[in-house]
């Protein structure tokens, strides 16, 4: 019979002494001499406090409770396309609580290995960071936030910073198989199968401060002051999704990872410490699904672009909006399209990056993987005088 997942959510305004009380409350495997991969949400060069990454001091709690518990400690990411991991590391704080205590280890350094996905749904193999394979424990430990593409974005959605470089955006760019549900994505699909290849041992989710509306980049930061620490990644993600306002078996990566690969998202079926959360809960703004919502005389067709794309262009729409609407078409609207599955777009439409290029005759194509926002508007300008 399957161990009843245990999930501790502490309370505590200070980002290092809640992270530290629920890691010390929560049951943690034997640690004397294993070796631990610390895997912060470091994928993008954000500010500490952004709640975009993991909060610096959250990561100096796991690094302390570690060691303590005599562990080898390193810390690790592989960042979206276009930084580097040193980048992210500095930009984040990181680098600055890391700093002759742990390695700090860029997981694209090395070669990559390939590992096979057993019963996977679209992924049959995946490109992963060594370093990952080789620690005894990964412990992930994600920003609590809210995501475009996958409504949360938690501990077992963390786990793709342990993909290879250029692999993460492959999980972007899958066929969609027959079959799969219509309120499911390819990309929920993909993580899905991570969950039964990559799940850490140890979650710790950081919701020191958490990140609500336009997730994964864009939007508010949020003062919780809530952690939630457990072994069961799945269970702790369902735990941390409750507390965000959110019904876990309704997020789509989650359902599918917990059916397929095992896991528990039941609520009624987690030991959680306090056993009632309810007074706890603190509810995020949804991430809109739909950008066009956001920025009225924007048209933005979003058709299985990954997060890079879709960060740039919320940055060119938060930037330079105004300005925009100068280039409508006869429709009055700007149109913008990213992403690998663009089809028919309207004449005149904004092309965004890479994947787009077999359709660079409908509109003016703007090449990047991903492009940078301000080159958008650069180009734009150049063509439209
Ligand atoms: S062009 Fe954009 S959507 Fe396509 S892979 Fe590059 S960053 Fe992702």
């Amino acid at each position: 019979m399957p161990k009843t997942p245990h999930v501790v959510v502490a309370q505590n305004g200070e980002a290092y002494a809640g992270a530290f009380e629920a890691l010390a409350r929560a049951s943690v495997p034997n640690l004397l001499g294993k070796t631990i991969l610390l895997k912060p949400n470091a994928g993008r060069a954000s500010q500490p406090l952004s709640g975009v990454t993991t909060n610096p001091q959250v990561v100096l709690a796991a690094i302390d409770f570690f060691q303590q518990h005599g562990a080898k400690v390193r810390v690790g990411e592989s960042p979206i396309l276009g930084v580097t991991a040193e980048q992210t590391f500095e930009s984040t704080g990181i680098t600055e609580v890391a700093k002759e205590r742990v390695e700090l280890v860029d997981l694209d350094a090395r070669k990559a290995s390939i590992v096979p996905v057993p019963n996977g749904r679209v992924l049959s193999e995946i490109r992963v960071c060594p370093d990952v394979l080789e620690a005894d424990i990964v412990v992930s430990i994600p920003v609590m936030k809210t995501h475009m593409h996958t409504v949360v974005s938690l501990g077992l959605k963390n786990m793709k910073g342990c993909l290879h470089g250029r692999e993460k955006v492959r999980l972007h760019q899958l066929d969609r198989p027959a079959g799969l549900p219509e309120d499911i994505k390819t990309l929920d699909a993909a993580i899905a199968d991570l969950a039964g290849v990559l799940r850490p041992g140890f979650t710790l989710v950081d919701g020191a401060i958490g990140l609500e509306g336009l997730g994964p980049s864009a939007g508010s930061a949020k003062q919780v002051g809530l952690f939630v620490a457990g072994e069961d990644c799945l269970a702790v993600d369902a735990v941390a999704a409750h507390l965000m306002g959110f019904e876990p078996t309704k997020i789509p990566h989650l359902r599918l990872a917990a059916e397929q690969n095992g896991g528990c998202i039941d609520l009624d079926k987690i030991e959680t410490e306090p056993t009632e959360l309810d007074g706890l809960v603190n509810r995020f703004k949804p991430a809109p699904t739909e950008l066009s919502v956001e920025y009225p005389g924007v048209v933005v067709h979003d058709c299985d672009s990954c997060s890079a794309c879709l960060s740039t262009v919320v940055m060119l729409l938060e930037r330079y909006h105004s300005e925009l609407l100068d280039y409508a078409g006869p429709d009055k609207k700007v149109h913008i399209a990213m992403g690998k599955s663009v089809e028919d777009v309207p004449a005149g439409t904004l092309l965004i990056g890479n994947c787009t290029a077999n359709k660079k005759a409908q509109g003016l194509f703007i090449k990047g993987c991903p492009p940078v926002a301000s080159e958008i508007l650069a180009a734009i300008k150049r063509n439209t005088k």
